[in-house]
């Protein structure tokens, strides 16, 4: 494996390429979209050719950010039909290539591997490894490579790339909200993004399905030792007809409850394991606990998959490992 490079380094490989193909993380958020489309954008304008696939489809209410519908998945025939070689694969916000997974398998018939992200445990998998743990958001990393080829920042390239610091901070309230983030927001306003009109795409659109479950995810909350704990079953998504692009903010809603130190999320996937998502309020690194079920994310932000539990037991077992790297906090500080 290489190490680290620098950002010119890596734009000099996306320049050279005839052919880029691009992939993100399963159930994609705002910021991997906003980095693969404002990519995509920049790459496709110098004529280089673009592919992009991801394992799950562009939430509904991302559709919005242009370039998105390009953008292949659930369609076996249209994978098929890629080519068997691309010069670059540019991988964004995957940890791991199996974070992306069927379309992370592809780039492996790339020549070369960049692996763009900024997400703790990264294992450095790339030909080229852009990965930098300290950026508040991938779009960061995005913008810097366009800005070192040269590219002009459009209209187009900004919403993507407000779409992902501006969900990728909870609308600018999370504790990756830096100086930078703000002067990177007021460029991209320059550059003719309305924030008022994306605010009513990302948070304002909801189908009535989505309210429908997250009353039922609501009525499931309660709170122990300072963990507030948050489910929804296979049940409550056949009720409400909800799909899984529904429960993407849930979280915040345990989150945001006086007093706690740890918000965890659980719901029944269709394959049989148990989805959980973690946030931290207390300085807890949750990265650590989400990675004891092999998953991971950030120090305030994380997830992981539990295979083969049933509700009860994943809350038995991640309650006793959020309470024993609490220990551990503890006798540390
Ligand atoms: P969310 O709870 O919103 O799905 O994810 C929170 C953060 O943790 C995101 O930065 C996400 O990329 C990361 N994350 C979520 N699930 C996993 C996982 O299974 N593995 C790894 N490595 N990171 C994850
Ligand atoms: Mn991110």
């Amino acid at each position: 494996m290489a190490e680290p490079l620098p950002i010119s380094a890596v734009a000099r490989v996306l320049v050279g390429s005839k052919s880029v193909y691009m992939t993100v993380h399963q159930r994609p958020d705002g910021d991997a979209l906003g980095a693969q489309l404002s990519m995509a954008l920049t790459l496709g304008k110098m004529g280089i050719k673009i592919y992009m696939a991801n394992e799950d489809s562009v939430p509904e209410k991302y559709l919005y950010m242009p370039l998105s519908k390009r953008i292949i998945s659930h369609n076996p025939a249209a994978l098929k039909r890629l080519p068997a070689q691309f010069d670059t694969a540019l991988v964004i916000e995957c940890a791991s290539l199996k974070r992306a997974g069927i379309t992370g398998a592809i780039a492996r018939r790339a020549r070369n591997i960049i692996n763009l992200d900024h997400h703790l445990g990264n294992t450095n998998y790339g030909t080229y490894n852009l990965v930098d743990t300290s950026s508040p958001a991938v779009v960061l990393l995005a913008d810097a490579l366009r800005e070192v080829m040269g590219a002009p920042l459009t209209r187009d390239i900004a919403v993507n790339l407000y779409t992902g610091i501006y969900t990728e901070t909870g609308g600018f309230r999370y504790s990756n909200t830096t100086p930078e983030v703000l002067r990177f927001a007021s460029r991209l306003i320059e550059a003719g993004v309305d924030p008022r009109w994306i605010g009513e795409q990302v948070y304002e659109k909801a189908p009535l399905r989505h309210h429908k479950l997250l009353a039922r995810a609501l009525n499931s909350l309660y709170v122990r030792d300072g963990v507030s704990w948050m489910t929804i079953t296979c049940k409550d998504m056949a009720e409400t007809h909800a799909r899984d692009e529904d429960m993407e903010d849930f979280i915040e809603h345990a989150r945001s409850i006086k007093g706690i130190r740890v918000a965890v999320f659980m719901r029944e996937t269709a394959k049989g394991g148990i989805r959980t998502s973690f946030r931290s309020k207390s300085g807890i690194p949750v990265n650590k606990v989400a990675e004891k079920f092999g998953g991971g994310g950030h120090v305030y932000a994380a997830g992981a998959t539990l295979e083969g539990v049933s509700l009860e037991e994943a809350r038995r077992l991640i309650g006793s490992a959020i309470r024993s790297q609490a220990r551990g906090e503890s006798r540390r500080s």
